[in-house]
């Protein structure tokens, strides 16, 4: 694979996903860095949009929930470069009807090299970090290059 460098740009698209026993802690995690967060774009699957929107009234664009293709939504945000940031609170106790979802998530978000949180002080990690509101390079696959390739 072929790599290239593009910018990830100081105002994020933040994509925000939390198993419902995760729910609380994404929550509590959202409401105390309100303040940073509302300088970015906001998405969610379905619930976790809800309860995030209800508890913070930051404005976040809700896609379909989990179980019903939502973790697929935010991996075809995250392939099209609309989604450059995921947060992702997923429940290691429980199993999931759409745990094939969570895994092609986890893994289109390693494919697009973008950075995610799977947990409260990771994110609190990331948040702390200077490059959360600045621009910082990031290195892709080179899709014109790889479909060059393949089409020979
Ligand atoms: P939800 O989906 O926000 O609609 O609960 C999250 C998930 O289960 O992946």
């Amino acid at each position: 694979m072929e790599f290239k460098n593009v910018t990830l740009p100081a105002k994020k698209s933040i994509a925000l996903v939390a198993h419902d026993n995760k729910k609380k802690d994404l929550v509590a995690w959202c409401t105390k860095h309100r303040e940073t967060l509302s300088q970015h774009n906001l998405y969610a699957t379905g619930t976790t949009g809800t309860v995030i929107g209800e508890a913070t009234e930051l404005p976040i664009t809700r896609l379909i929930s989990g179980p019903l293709g939502g973790d697929q939504q935010v991996g075809s945000l995250i392939t099209e470069g609309k989604v450059d940031f995921l947060i992702f609170f997923w429940d290691p106790f429980e199993p999931m009807p759409h745990d094939p979802d969570v895994k092609a998530l986890l893994r289109i978000a390693a494919v697009w090299n973008i950075p995610v949180a799977c947990n409260q002080i990771s994110a609190d990690f990331m948040v702390a970090s200077p490059l959360f509101n600045n621009t910082v390079e990031r290195s892709i696959p080179d899709y014109e290059r790889y479909m060059s390739m393949r089409a020979r």
